[in-house]
């Protein structure tokens, strides 16, 4: 699994979908750039997403608001004072890690020797294996589960307290070492804040400090009341917005999937208090209907229901995916109560309640949020897609099951030799065609490897153009996952793709 997710990362750099930031300088940490076809599957993305909220929603509206606002916005919001990691640092190896990551790789190592154990048995007896029968009695299985479940609640009790210094006696008791120096040597744990600072206007004025947002959602709380009056809104009605949000992430690993730059697309749902856990309830069920009409299969993903409740939720829950390294968060779902909206109230000094004329009453509405990071439904769609296949005759292709919607290139079109006319005729069906939809024309290597080409970005139809289209205006059309071609008039290629392109 981590070598086929070693050949995605190379994958997305050979074919031009993301390549590491200021690359001829080496490369900056969890910064990355997307290329030529990974430019059109985020957008892809972002319109799958920007579509089912906002062109299907009545009652949802988007916005774009400035990445900079003013710095009491993350006072109120709790940034400045709670958004933090606990760190520590080994000290011989002089590496810095997350406090709470190394503890959660420990736990994980008490499953993967539960796994082993469960494994070994499974070989041994065969058939008649009662698996849960084995976990609930076998000794070893016993002894690592009591120990896990033993790390796990002090673990909890520790981040629920916000204690560092039990943070750092569970690495002491559990005795883990560095992985680069091996040594058990570490300092005392830390907060750290995850924000970035810079500052604004000229010094000689007096700088003011400020912050690259960390997360969309407070550009959405600070403009509700705007957008309501303006857009004559009723509660309950949504805002959504899809922009870039910065975070100092300490452990910056797995390519793509935690960046220091990325983008997030977060939509806030304006709720009457006290009905905001009914909806907290359809937005989770309608979050994942989405994920799920990709037509990746269902078993990819699964919600993972939070104990430990960030200070301003009543109830949330991921939608986690399997990736090759495990089911991960890609999306947040937040019952935010009307934490933010009132300590905005607090803070501004000014009056945002919601006047509701059906109940004749003001309030501060109540929050649900959907809160997903485009880079890692990204990754997660690459992950699905990325195939290698053994074809008749043992030569194998790797091919990007992408859906066909989200697909940078819909169509290739390709004349079968570099003349006779053959390559006017293929820019003749391009020109027709590329006012609908993302075409490549493609003429240089055989047939053979512009196919491999193709089906290595994911373009779901190649068309092939040859002596007999110029007579009969027929092409032969070729699809990606089946390799299966037919003949087809040329007119009715529109609607051919048009009809698998959308979703
Ligand atoms: P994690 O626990 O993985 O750090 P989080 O719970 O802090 O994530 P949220 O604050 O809920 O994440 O952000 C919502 C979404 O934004 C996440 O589900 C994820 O898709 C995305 N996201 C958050 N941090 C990052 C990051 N550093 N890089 C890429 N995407 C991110």
């Amino acid at each position: 699994q981590e070598d086929v997710f070693k050949k995605i990362v190379s994958h997305c750099k050979e074919y031009g979908y993301v390549f590491p930031s200021s690359d001829i300088y080496d490369g900056l940490g969890a910064v990355y750039d997307y290329g030529q076809m990974g430019v059109e599957l985020k957008n892809n993305i972002k319109k799958y997403w920007w579509d089912s909220m906002v062109l299907l929603h009545e009652n949802i509206v988007g916005i774009d608001s400035a990445i900079f606002m003013h710095p009491t916005i993350w006072k109120a919001s709790g940034h400045v004072d709670a958004f933090n990691d606990p760190l520590i640092d080994n000290k011989d190896s002089k590496k810095r890690y997350r406090a709470d990551v190394l503890i959660e790789d420990q736990l994980a190592k008490y499953d993967e020797k539960i796994n082993k154990e469960v494994e070994k048995a499974r070989k041994k007896f065969g058939e008649s294996f009662d698996e849960a029968q084995y976990r609930s009695t076998n000794p070893r299985v016993l002894g690592h589960q009591e120990k896990r479940d033993a790390l796990h609640t002090r673990f909890a009790k520790a981040l629920n307290d916000n204690n560092l210094d039990e943070l750092r006696q569970i690495i002491v008791d559990e005795e883990i070492v560095c992985p680069i120096s091996g040594t058990k040597n570490w300092t005392e744990v830390r907060q750290f804040n995850l924000m970035f600072s810079t500052e604004m206007g000229s010094t000689s004025d007096g700088a003011m400090k400020v912050y690259l947002r960390p997360e969309t959602a407070q550009g959405i709380f600070v403009n509700y009341l705007n957008v309501q009056k303006t857009g004559r809104m009723k509660i309950p009605f949504g805002i959504a917005q899809i922009g870039k949000a910065f975070r100092n992430e300490i452990v910056a690993r797995q390519f793509i999937f935690r960046m220091r730059e990325f983008e997030q697309m977060e939509m806030q749902f304006f709720v009457r208090p006290g009905e905001e856990l009914n909806w907290f309830k359809l937005w989770k069920e309608q979050r994942l209907k989405w994920h799920k009409g990709l037509g990746f299969g269902d078993a990819k993903y699964r919600f993972h229901d939070h104990d430990k409740l960030a200070h301003y939720a009543n109830a949330a829950t991921d939608i986690e995916f399997e990736m090759p390294f495990g089911f991960k968060e890609v999306e947040g779902i937040h019952s935010r109560t009307n934490f933010d909206l009132s300590q905005h109230e607090k803070y501004s000094g000014k009056n945002i309640k919601y006047f509701d004329p059906e109940l004749n009453e003001s309030y501060t509405p109540y929050v649900i949020e959907t809160s997903i990071g485009v880079d890692r439904m990204f990754l997660s769609v690459m992950c699905a897609s990325y195939c290698e296949e053994t074809l008749e005759g043992g030569e194998t292709r790797v091919v990007l099951k992408l859906p066909a919607a989200l697909a940078p290139i819909k169509l290739a079109v390709m004349p079968l030799v570099k003349k006779d006319g053959l390559p006017e005729k293929a820019r003749e069906i391009i020109n027709d065609l590329k006012f609908h939809f993302n075409c490549q024309y493609d003429e240089k290597d055989s047939i053979g490897k512009r196919y491999r080409r193709q089906d290595a970005i994911g373009t779901p139809y190649c068309v092939t153009v040859d002596h007999q289209t110029l007579e009969d205006n027929c092409v032969t059309i070729r699809h990606r996952d089946t390799m299966a071609q037919e003949r087809v008039a040329i007119s009715e290629l529109n609607n051919i793709i048009a009809d698998k392109v959308s979703i």
